[in-house]
């Protein structure tokens, strides 16, 4: 069984940029709902495995892909999020973006404009490359799909409407405009840490 992780900090430390209403929406009934339902597949395929009757298995690979992948954007979402603070991109993932996409400039420019044009439900990733060993900014638009292979979320925003129409409305621009004041770059930091220059063969 999985458990929902625990915000690290309270549902109005972010405001005013992202409501209290939204976050525990958000929280308690969306990213909730992922975990419930993955808890569900996982018994369900556990039944199918155990009774070896695999006639509902395309349904429940994709229910699986579905709330699986859900759970691990929202954990990052989320996790990527804290109280407006003085923290920065580290050197490193500073002199990195740099590198990849010019400037820092640049790269909150692209990823911006991405996540405005990600159609209706989606998220607007910056990910570390294991295999082009470069950072790189992705949509993704229906994320039991994986948009790209060996690829690690560094940095995650939530365009699924329920992440801000209820603040924002349709003004996506606002929405990520304060995005950038909530960023918890020490996380972001530690995750680019991690993963910078290590490459997993995962083929
Ligand atoms: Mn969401």
């Amino acid at each position: 069984m999985y458990s929902m992780i625990e915000l690290p900090y309270g549902m109005d430390a972010l405001e005013p940029y992202y409501s209290e209403e939204t976050l525990r929406i958000h929280y308690e009934k969306l990213y909730k709902g992922y975990v419930d339902n993955l808890n569900k597949v996982e018994e369900k395929l556990d039944i199918a495995r155990k009774s070896n009757d695999y006639s509902n298995i395309k349904c429940l690979e994709k229910d699986l892909a579905f709330y699986g992948a859900g759970k691990h954007l929202h954990e990052k979402f989320f996790l990527n999020l804290g109280p407006k603070n003085e923290a920065k991109a580290s050197d490193r993932l500073l002199n990195r973006i740099k590198e990849d996409f010019g400037s820092f400039e640049n790269f909150t420019n692209q990823f911006d404009e991405a996540s405005k044009v990600v159609e209706a439900s989606g998220w607007c990733i910056l990910v570390w490359s294991t295999n082009l060993k470069k950072l790189e900014i992705l949509q993704c638009e229906k994320h039991q799909n994986l948009s790209m292979w060996g690829c690690i979320p560094i940095l995650i925003i939530d365009m699924w409407e329920h992440s801000y129409f209820l603040q924002y409305k349709q003004d996506r621009q606002e929405y990520i405009n304060n995005f950038w004041n909530i960023v918890n770059w020490n996380e972001v930091n530690k995750t680019f840490e991690k993963v910078y220059n290590r490459c997993f063969i995962l083929w």
